[in-house]
């Protein structure tokens, strides 16, 4: 199978070329049809599965399209929760390098730094915010930040959310978004606790394993 096959948009397919990716992993291979459709997802994957581009390159072409139709000011439409700095990084660049050619603005969001530079990328206008939980909160609570245009929302890392004790910010999190979305989950392992988790942030999900 190739990207084409996915149904891709040119300007994500010519990024993807950029960055050499030839094949879809399998977890792109099952994520992307199923995110295109505007469905849940629950992805049981680990990192190195491909899993950030899975999420990514399908959030990128919806909001790409859906811009299209829209216009008006930009408004922050994508939100990925992470709990490390540096995954909330390396999935920054994602974006940015899949993104490249779609005219859409995303940023990144941690703790443990000076918040002036992310307030400020937030109040240039944004589409894709890519955040660990704590910061967000922070930011929220200061009244900096609102989710109430978000129609896409991805928990990454979910079993590495709970180890790390970010559950309560995770949840905190999510009775701030609309109820109108499409939700993402991905973690690696799925015991009872994370399938409960999953349950009251999901609908009708489509379970992708890899
Ligand atoms: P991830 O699981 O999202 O952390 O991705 C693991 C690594 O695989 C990253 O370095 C990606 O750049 C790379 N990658 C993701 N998708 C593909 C693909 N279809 N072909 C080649 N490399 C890929």
């Amino acid at each position: 199978m190739t990207f084409k096959e996915l149904n891709l948009i040119d300007p994500i397919l010519h990024a993807l070329e950029s960055e050499g990716y030839t094949i879809p992993t399998p977890i792109q291979q099952k994520a992307i049809p199923v995110l295109l459709e505007r469905k849940d997802l629950l992805g049981c994957a680990q990192t190195g599965t491909g899993k950030t581009a899975a999420f990514a390159i399908p959030i990128l072409q919806l909001l790409y399209q859906d811009k299209g139709l829209s216009k008006g000011p930009r408004q922050l439409k994508a939100l990925i929760l992470t709990p490390t700095r540096e995954l909330a990084i390396q999935i920054s660049e994602s974006f940015g390098a899949y993104g490249r050619n779609c005219g859409l603005k995303h940023a990144v969001i941690f703790g443990g730094v000076n918040q002036s530079k992310q307030v400020e990328a937030i109040r240039g206008g944004l589409d894709i915010l890519v955040a660990t939980p704590g910061r967000l909160l922070d930011l929220m609570n200061q009244q900096l930040l609102s989710l109430q245009h978000i129609n896409t929302f991805v928990l990454d890392e979910a079993d590495r959310m709970l180890d790390m004790g970010f559950v309560h910010d995770v949840k905190r999190i999510i009775t701030r978004l609309p109820q109108r979305r499409q939700s993402l989950f991905f973690s690696a392992t799925m015991p009872p606790e994370i399938q409960k988790l999953a349950n009251t942030i999901l609908s009708n999900p489509v379970k992708v394993e890899v």
